[in-house]
């Protein structure tokens, strides 16, 4: 079967991967679309993410949306052709965290799409049922793509902790930062302020909620009269982001990482950070939020279908991966469809 493998920087081509076989545990799916991350983009722009480098040419794609094909799907209580989101982590269900109920923190994770472990943009997956989510009709295969970085901005929701008419920044207005905007309001939040330097990114988080939308972390203290915000959530790929996090913060104010920057490095000074007393807390990947995920989607309380820009076939992966890291043509979410458009 057909599938695109980053090879090295800037080099990403469609080549051909052994047929999926789902052992006895796992059903067999074929991928309708498959969107592509930001964590892609740092494999893609640097050949890793931080320490983790790329050794031999791999398969990305973590969000995905797919169709049950397999004959055994009755067995798992699924039916054949049904439309299902893939949760891309496989955590264990036994060590120390997964007990806890931090299966985001799983010792033995498997993560599908982060090197070596082969990803979703190809023809056809396997995964186990508990990794799947029915979808319900109406629902989109953009959309479903969508339900990842949705969970990723629903984690860091649970970890902020926002309390009714709480002041909110968010820095970064990316595909996740549009989500966060979204749920910053639904939580209770009184005014939400978006930054991003790119106009239409910001321009975006504007259209979809946020109060105040602009290119400099140093309007918010303008918009907040000096005052700073009681949380800020990060979602860049910048170093320097951390560092603007400390700035727009009130006294005592809360900041939450999501961001992967690029390098894998953060740049700082300590001054504002702890001279205001800032608590800080770092998301990693998301836990068990797919379900809430889906019925925020399903009972339209938050708009993820104008996040998705732009559709590519599988052929096009170079143009879409390029187009994608340019940040240009209004692009937030790209998705492909290793199947083809008319497989949705
Ligand atoms: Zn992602
Ligand atoms: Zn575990």
């Amino acid at each position: 079967m057909r599938a695109a493998f980053i090879h090295g920087i800037r080099d990403v081509r469609v080549g051909e991967l052994p047929d999926a076989q789902p052992t006895e545990t796992e059903l067999l799916l074929k991928v309708s679309s498959v969107g592509i991350c930001g964590s892609d983009l740092h494999y893609y722009l640097e050949g890793g993410i931080g320490r983790d480098r790329i050794r031999q040419p791999y398969v990305p794609g973590h969000e995905f949306c797919a169709r049950v094909v397999d004959d055994r799907a009755e067995k798992f209580g699924l039916k054949k052709g049904q439309m299902v989101a893939v949760d891309p982590a496989r955590p264990c269900y036994h060590c120390e965290n997964c007990l806890a109920g931090h299966h985001n923190l799983c010792l033995n994770m498997v993560f599908r799409g982060a090197a070596p472990n082969t990803g979703a943009f190809t023809q056809y997956v396997t995964a186990p049922p508990t990794a799947l989510f029915p979808i319900p009709d109406g629902i989109s295969s953009e959309e479903v793509t969508m339900m990842e970085p949705l969970g990723i901005a629903l984690a860091t929701m649970d970890l902020g902790k926002i309390r009714l008419l709480e002041d909110v920044c968010v820095l970064g207005c990316g595909p996740i930062g549009l989500c966060i905007v979204q749920l910053a309001k639904l939580c209770g939040a009184d005014h939400v302020y978006a930054i991003d330097p790119i106009p239409y990114r910001a321009e975006a988080a504007r259209k979809l909620g946020a109060d105040k939308a602009g290119g400099d972390h140093r309007q918010v203290m303008e918009w907040t009269g000096g005052r700073g915000v009681d949380i800020c959530i990060e979602i860049t790929d910048n170093g320097a982001s951390f560092e603007q996090a400390g700035d727009v913060i009130r006294l005592g104010g809360r900041i939450i990482l999501g961001g992967i920057p690029e390098g894998g490095r953060y740049t700082t000074e300590s001054f504002d950070l702890r001279r205001k007393g800032a608590t800080v807390k770092l998301v990693r990947r998301m836990g068990h939020v797919y379900p809430r995920c889906i019925r925020l989607v399903e009972s339209k309380r938050i708009d993820i279908a104008s996040i998705v820009t732009h559709k590519w076939e599988l052929d096009d992966v170079k143009t879409a991966f390029d187009l994608q890291a340019s940040r240009t043509d209004g692009v937030q979410k790209g998705v492909v469809f290793p199947n083809g458009m008319s497989y949705a």
